[in-house]
Formats: structure tokens, C-alpha cells, sequence
């Protein structure tokens, strides 16, 4: 796992470069380290190189890690499709959760989060790629769900997330992190109370760069930075 060092000196230099090329701040841009099927192990290596934010995309697996390494200073993200029933292990245990897509889940997280009195950071994850999908929500759906969890206490909207296809060459998907940017504005304009646009949760692996160019504050990469994963 020597390479986890040298592959975040380069991600980091590849952010920097692209932000000095597109008049960004550095700074603005967080890197969330996706540890989905990682030991917790090597979560704690790279800690030492300098990662605080892991994104994780199950519960459990995400719990057991989190007792596991209670006493590193570690913000959570979860970042994978949630089931309302599962929503209840995730109180007092991350910080920001990308992935709601759903008034239901919203409101069963705004339930949990009320019965501690607390208040959740959540971006709502949006469909841009253009074509008609099974999954995800498109814009204008995202747009109206926006305004419904708007009116729900203990959800605060900080942003939105996306995902765009795999591809070979990022290039193509560069019009999905711009149509979640530009959706991001539209929705800015409205002036919903409650509702902030500051993150754009965008790029993984393979095309973080042409989404810091479009303007991603949290990147989330997983095998760029702890090699290719063997399942999911
Ligand atoms: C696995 C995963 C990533 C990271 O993917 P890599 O290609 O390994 O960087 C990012 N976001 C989500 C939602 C994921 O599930």
C-alpha cells in the first residue's frame, strides 16, 4: 500500500493544476476518499497522508469502520444509495450524506435527525446525463424535490451530487458536470429558504479533472487512489 502516498501527491497535484488553469481556488475543492471495500486499515494509512473525509456506500460496513477507528479524527460522508430503514445508523455518525434522491428518504432522515435535535447536511443526487434512465432523478425532478425537502427542519440542502457513466474518455461527460452546475444555479436563483447550492459533489477516478473544471468542490475517488477494487 506504499502507493496510496504517491498516488494522492499526484491527485492533489493534478487538482492544483487544474484549478490554477481555470482560476480556482485550490481550497475549494475537498477530496473524499472512497474506502468502500477497504479494511479499516488502510483507512488509517491514509489518514497519515493527510485523509479527513472517507465517503462509504453501505451502513454496515460503514459502522464497523467507524467503531473501528472512533478515535481518528475522520469526517464521514456516505455516498451510496440508502434505504430508509437503514437511515437510523447514520445519526451522530456522518457529516454530509450525497445521495438523497427521494422525499421518502428525506423525510425519514429529517425524523432521525429530530429526534436528536440535530440537523443533517445532505446534497440531493441528480441524473444529468441527458438520456432518458431507470435510475436517478432528472432536473426538473430534482428541482421540485428540492423545493419538498426544503420545508423538512432538520435537513439542511448544501448542495448536489452526481455521477456520470464510465467512460474512457471524461471529455464526453464533461456536459454531466456542467448541467449539474448549471442546475445548481437555477436552483440558487429560486432563493428557496433553507436551500444553499455550495457543494457540487462530482468526479471520480477517471474524470476529476474535467470536473474541477467544471467547478466540483468535493471529488470522490476511490481506486486512483488505493488501486482497482476487485468487486463493486
Ligand atoms: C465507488 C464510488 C466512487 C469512487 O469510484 P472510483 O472510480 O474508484 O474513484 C465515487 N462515488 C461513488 C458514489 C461510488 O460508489
Amino acid at each position: 500500500m506504499a502507493l496510496i502516498k504517491e498516488n494522492l501527491v499526484r491527485i492533489r497535484e493534478k487538482v492544483f493544476e487544474t484549478c490554477m488553469k481555470t482560476g480556482r481556488n485550490p481550497e475549494e475543492v475537498k477530496l473524499v476518499a472512497v474506502t468502500k471495500t477497504l479494511p479499516p486499515e488502510v483507512i488509517e494509512e491514509a489518514h497519515n497522508y493527510g485523509i479527513d473525509i472517507v465517503g462509504e456506500n453501505k451502513v454496515q460496513e460503514m459502522v464497523d469502520k467507524l467503531e473501528y477507528l472512533k478515535n481518528l479524527s475522520l469526517e464521514w460522508h456516505f455516498i451510496g444509495h440508502l434505504q430508509t430503514n437503514k437511515v437510523k445508523y447514520l445519526v451522530d455518525r456522518v457529516e454530509l450524506i450525497h445521495s438523497v434522491d427521494r422525499l421518502k428518504l428525506a423525510k425519514e432522515i429529517n425524523q432521525e435527525w429530530a429526534k436528536k435535535d440535530k440537523q443533517i447536511n445532505v446534497l440531493i443526487q441528480a441524473n444529468i446525463s441527458g438520456e432518458a434512465s431507470k435510475f436517478g432523478i432528472n432536473e426538473e425532478e430534482t428541482m421540485s424535490l428540492v423545493k419538498d425537502i426544503s420545508g423538512l427542519c432538520n435537513i439542511n440542502i448544501t448542495g448536489l451530487m452526481t455521477m456520470a457513466p464510465y467512460t474512457e474518455t471524461p471529455e464526453e461527460v464533461r456536459h454531466v458536470f456542467s448541467g449539474l452546475r448549471l442546475l445548481a444555479e437555477r436552483i440558487r436563483q429560486e432563493n428557496i429558504p433553507g436551500v444553499k447550492m455550495q457543494e457540487l459533489s462530482m468526479g471520480m477516478t477517471n474524470d476529476y479533472e474535467v470536473a474541477v473544471e467544471e467547478g466540483a468542490t468535493l471529488i470522490r475517488i476511490g481506486s486512483g487512489i488505493f488501486g482497482e477494487r476487485h468487486y463493486r
